[in-house]
This record gives C-alpha cells, sequence and structure tokens, in this order.
C-alpha cells in the first residue's frame, strides 16, 4: 500500500487510474485544476477511504504535505482540439508541471511517473514505432506545443533520474478510448460514437486513410500498474497494436451503434500523422503486458456509457 499523488486525476485517464489504485487499497492525494477535467468523473470517489482531492494548477508549484510514495505526472490536455485553444497552457503543463512534479518527487524520495505520449514519434517514418525511435516532430506547428512538452518532460525525466537518481517510470501511451471521455473533447473515438449516437454525420478529416492504434482504457491502466510495479526505468509503449485506418474506425463505430448516420470528410489538419502503431516487444516482454479488448468490443462498452451520459444530460 502506497500514498501517490495523481496530477490530472479528474481527467479522463487519471479518473481510471484513481480508482484502480483506490482498488488495490493505495492511497490517492488527486491534483487537479479541471482545466479539461470534471469534478463528475471522480464523484464516486469523494468519502472513499484514502482519497484526497485538491483543486491546483501544477504549473505554478506543487507541495504535498506528508510521506509520499509516489508522484504520477498525468496532468495535460491530451486532444488536438485543444492544442490551439490553449496550447501554452499545454507547453507549461508539460514543462514546469513537470519540472514541479519531479521537484517534489525528489524531495520526498518518491517513485515518478511520467504520462507520456506516442505523440513524441510525430508523423512517424519508422513503423511500427519502438521505443528506440526518436521520432519526426515539427517542432513550430500546430500538433509542437504537446509533442514538445512531451519530449521535454521525457529529457527532465531522464535527467533527474540520471542527475539525481531518481526511480522514475516513463510510459508513451497510444491512442486510448472509454467511459469519460469528454463527448465533446475533439478526438476522433468520442467525435465517432457521440456522431453515431445522435445521428448526426461523422466527420472523417482526410480521406481517412491516416492510421491510428486504439486502446481501450482497461488494457490502459493496466498497463499503467504494471509499469508502475515494475523496474523499467526508459520508455515504454503501452498501447494497442491493432492498427486501423480513420475511414475504417468510422465504419465500425456506425456497425456497432447501428447507427443511420452518414460519413462526412472535413480537411486534415496540419500534420496530421498519416500512421500510428506500437511495436510491443517491450511490454510484452518486460512487463508481461499486453492488450486484450478488441476494438468493436471496446467501440460497445463506450457507446453504451455515452449513450447513459447523452441521456442523462
Ligand atoms: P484529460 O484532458 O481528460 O485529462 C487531463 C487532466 O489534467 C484534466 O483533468 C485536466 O483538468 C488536468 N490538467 C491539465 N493541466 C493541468 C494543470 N496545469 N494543473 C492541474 N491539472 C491539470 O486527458 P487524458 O486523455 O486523460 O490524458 C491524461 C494524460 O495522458 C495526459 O498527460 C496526456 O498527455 C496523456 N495521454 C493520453 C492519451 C489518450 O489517448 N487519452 C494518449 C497519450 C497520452
Ligand atoms: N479525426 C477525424 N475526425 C474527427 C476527429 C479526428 O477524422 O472527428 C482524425 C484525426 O485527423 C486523426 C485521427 O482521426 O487523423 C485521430 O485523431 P485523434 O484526435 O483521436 O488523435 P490523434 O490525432 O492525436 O492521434
Amino acid at each position: 500500500m502506497a500514498r501517490i499523488v495523481v496530477t490530472g486525476g479528474a481527467g479522463f485517464l487519471g479518473s481510471h487510474l484513481c480508482r484502480a489504485l483506490l482498488g488495490r487499497g493505495d492511497e490517492v492525494v488527486c491534483l487537479d485544476n479541471l482545466i479539461t477535467g470534471a469534478l463528475s468523473n471522480i464523484e464516486d470517489l469523494f468519502g472513499r477511504a484514502g482519497f484526497t482531492y485538491v483543486e491546483h494548477d501544477v504549473s505554478t508549484y506543487v507541495w504535498v504535505p506528508g510521506p509520499v510514495d509516489v508522484v504520477m505526472h498525468f496532468a495535460s490536455p491530451a486532444s488536438p482540439a485543444d492544442f490551439e485553444r490553449i496550447p501554452i497552457q499545454i507547453l507549461k503543463v508539460g514543462s514546469l508541471g513537470t519540472h514541479n512534479t519531479l521537484g517534489l518527487a525528489k524531495a520526498k524520495g518518491a517513485r515518478y511517473f511520467l504520462a507520456s505520449t506516442s505523440e513524441v514519434y510525430g508523423d512517424p517514418q519508422v513503423h511500427p514505432q519502438p521505443e528506440s525511435y526518436w521520432g519526426h516532430v515539427n517542432p513550430i506547428g500546430p500538433r509542437g506545443v504537446y509533442d514538445e512538452a512531451k519530449r521535454f518532460a521525457e529529457a527532465m525525466t531522464m535527467a533527474y533520474h540520471r542527475a539525481h537518481d531518481l526511480d522514475v517510470r516513463v510510459v508513451r501511451i497510444f491512442n486510448t478510448y472509454g467511459p469519460q471521455m469528454r463527448p465533446d473533447d475533439g478526438r476522433a473515438m468520442s467525435n465517432f460514437v457521440v456522431a453515431a449516437l445522435r445521428g448526426e454525420p461523422l466527420t472523417i478529416f482526410g480521406d481517412g486513410s491516416q492510421t491510428r492504434s486504439f486502446t481501450y482504457v482497461d488494457d490502459e491502466v493496466r498497463g499503467f500498474l504494471a509499469l508502475l510495479d515494475s523496474e523499467v526505468a526508459t520508455p515504454t509503449n503501452i498501447g494497442s497494436d491493432a492498427e486501423h485506418s480513420i475511414a475504417d474506425l468510422a465504419r465500425m463505430v456506425v456497425e456497432v451503434t447501428g447507427s443511420t448516420s452518414p460519413i462526412v470528410h472535413h480537411p486534415l489538419p496540419i500534420d496530421d500523422p498519416t500512421q500510428r502503431r506500437p511495436d510491443l516487444t517491450k511490454a510484452r516482454t518486460e512487463l508481461g503486458w499486453e492488450p486484450t479488448v478488441d476494438v468493436r468490443d471496446g467501440i460497445a462498452r463506450t457507446a453504451e456509457w455515452f449513450r447513459k451520459e447523452l441521456d442523462r444530460s
């Protein structure tokens, strides 16, 4: 049993992570400024033994009284729709927020866990992407605010590991979906499922031939815990390696939800990666982890959740 600080704990992944940690008996201190998160994501955790919530912007400074065993830095907007809306906040939480949370971990003698991303590979020229690939990122494009902040965050984390002997874990997360995504989040999976349920057009950006590998949230969080509990201090891909084109994803969402929505095309955003699939050799061999949820099953579970949410609102 450990006392774990989770930044971004009121967000999509952070809230699932807080729940999983509490479920295995850990104590959780959740820090969030609610810029893209929501208290509704963690409403079931209030009043639960071992859970504390503090509304706080971790880009300013971070301090948590008492002992801390682990700091898990998940705070950061993650949807491409947010990259143009709140670019400076994204750069700050990836840089200053990472520095502040590393400082907390160092002061407490805690293990540090960084939520990084497949976006560090940019528009990859190596496929699938092993952790050894250095990536192909446009630093000054609209996506650069996120990609470069995460690349800086990884550099800073590994520097603390080398210079201060900090015990670190770095997960490179691939597109993850499931209950608790924001309906207006802007990501492909939530946009498609919500549009399908509302009978509105599904909007494919570009011709839909670009690919992604979609991971169901339960698999992803199980991967976080496997990495957290391991001795692997270098970046590790956690994501599904079942690769789908965006056009296929749109068709699957329509089929699985039984929707009559049409599929339409909009222009492709600047620097949109053409392909993405993790090489999972490291996760499989060093963590014994692999994804289990088939994407059609995951879409069905996600749609069931969104259906209730849309009814509720
Ligand atoms: P999210 O937007 O749902 O969650 C992010 C949370 O961080 C929100 O609750 C937000 O309010 C909070 N936050 C942002 N800036 C903050 C700040 N300065 N101080 C305190 N809290 C702050 O996004 P998510 O999809 O849950 O992503 C969580 C983490 O996982 C992020 O670091 C993201 O980069 C990473 N990630 C997610 C995906 C994915 O597919 N969901 C893929 C790769 C990486
Ligand atoms: N996309 C799309 N329609 C949407 C939202 C996204 O076609 O309504 C495309 C987007 O251009 C990208 C892919 O789907 O090629 C995945 O986008 P998402 O925002 O989910 O994640 P990311 O681009 O960060 O992988």
